[in-house]
């Protein structure tokens, strides 16, 4: 190793880890210099909004990989340092302490931080975004003090802050300025499921409103301020309006972005000896028939592994591009929501089991083929359809929807 220029990684968790862990794997023999601003050592991200919040988890069960992982990979992990530029020409990344670091390979793995609302009171005291183990513990001594939550944004995160904040106790009101919640990620049939679900839970949910302000009170936040006129008391607020990619360090370089980073199967950027794999990277993904998406930013455990997994599997001569079936879940309650694949427009959705019970599937068929699975409560019918989509399989979806007929020991055919 010694003499040779290392791969050097900026952004320490789920892709920067991984990409570092299986380039050793596969026999990379350079050094790994690992570079993370943030000063806890890589960590989960998913019990922020979770288990965390809710009590159930502590921070020092958060650590993503044990003790001997870094030693035992030969990663040299340097937190808290933060890679300030660039020069991909020069091969070189510039830190935050007016140092530079010379590379053969660099990998962006620089993730997403908090979109966030320009509007009067966005930075008072109270006020909340989660991206962070910092921002959720921040959070979290808040909720303890609080009574009233206002979450802005009905995605996943403030989804799960409003379920963890009703497992506290407090009263939550969740402000969604689409007429639906997930609108973006899920049914129609879904979206109204969890609406009630919420709601059933003591959640008051205001759809296609919008909060225009937020009022003080000696300098924390007091009150929401609606489009309508109407007005929500609260002592929290958390911002929940979805992520951005941190793109910046690429963008400067000159390096393609469109909504991420640009990157092919392999994680390689358009600039030559430049990878970037999570929630950073933007690419198309090819489904079980062959069929590709847009470019897209999954921002998903799975997304991240895998890509880093890809981006390593070329910088190592083993070529072994992204692929399987994209999955997320996402736990609100007792409720655990497990998501396989991707939607489209004009995709037949079919119902399977009772949402009323809170153990159904909602799977999607394009052209006969199973595309996406949506489940709740139903892990069993979540890892068959990801085996299904992976195949491209063809299934009838008057058999889908039969709960008498036993999937598991069904074939579908290719
Ligand atoms: C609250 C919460 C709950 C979630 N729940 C789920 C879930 O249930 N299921 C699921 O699949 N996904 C979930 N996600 C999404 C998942 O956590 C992300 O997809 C995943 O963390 C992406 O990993 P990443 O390595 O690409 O980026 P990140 O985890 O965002 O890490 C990027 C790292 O790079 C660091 N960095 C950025 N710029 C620099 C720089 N210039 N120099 C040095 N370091 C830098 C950042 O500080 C950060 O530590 C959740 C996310 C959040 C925030």
């Amino acid at each position: 190793m010694a003499g040779k220029l290392p791969l050097v990684i900026v952004g320490a968790s789920y892709a920067g880890t991984r990409l570092a862990a299986t380039a050793r794997d596969l026999g990379y023999d350079a050094p790994i210099i690992l570079l993370g601003e943030e000063s806890h050592r890589p960590y989960q991200r998913p019990p922020l909004s979770k288990g965390l919040l809710a009590g159930s988890v502590a921070p020092d069960e958060l650590a993503l990989w044990g003790e001997g992982f870094y030693a035992n990979h030969a990663i040299d992990l340097r937190s808290g340092v933060r890679a300030t530029g660039i020069d991909p020409r020069a091969r070189e990344v510039r830190l935050d302490d007016g140092s530079s670091l010379r590379y053969a390979t660099l990998a962006l793995t620089t993730g997403a931080r908090c979109r966030t609302l320009a509007m009067a009171g966005a930075g008072l005291d109270g006020v909340f975004g989660l991206r962070s183990l910092d921002d959720a513990l921040r959070l979290r001594a808040a909720l303890a003090d609080a009574t009233r939550v206002c979450v802005i944004g009905g995605g996943f995160i403030g989804l799960e802050v409003a379920a963890s904040a009703r497992r506290r106790g407090l009263a939550v009101e969740v402000v969604e300025s689409a007429p639906r919640l997930l609108a973006r990620a899920v049914s129609p049939r879904l979206s109204s499921y969890l609406e009630r679900a919420h709601r059933l839970r003591g959640v008051e949910v205001r759809l296609g409103r919008q909060v225009r302000a937020l009022r003080a009170d000696a300098g924390r936040v007091v009150a929401a301020e609606l489009d309508d006129g109407g007005s929500i008391a609260c002592d929290v607020v958390v911002v929940g309006v979805g992520a951005l990619p941190n793109v910046e360090l690429a963008e400067q370089a000159g390096i393609a972005t469109r909504n991420g980073i640009v990157v092919d199967g392999f994680g390689r950027t358009s600039a030559p000896g430049v990878l970037a794999a999570g929630d950073v990277a933007s690419l198309a993904h090819v489904d079980g028939a062959g069929d590709a998406s847009p470019p897209l930013r999954l921002e998903s455990i799975h997304a991240a592994n895998e890509g880093a997994r890809a981006a390593a599997s070329g910088l190592c001569g083993q070529m072994r591009a992204f692929g399987g079936v994209p999955w997320f879940w996402s736990d609100q309650y007792e409720l655990k929501l497990q998501m396989a694949g991707l939607t489209r427009a004009g995709d037949t959705a079919v119902l399977r089991g009772d949402p009323e019970a809170d153990r159904f599937s909602e799977f999607h068929l394009r052209d006969g083929r199973v595309v996406a699975a949506h489940s709740v409560n139903r892990p069993g019918e979540h890892m068959l359809a990801r085996r299904w989509i992976e195949a491209g399989a063809r299934i009838d979806a008057r058999m889908l929807a039969d709960t008498s007929v036993d999937l598991k020991g069904w074939q579908p055919t290719p």
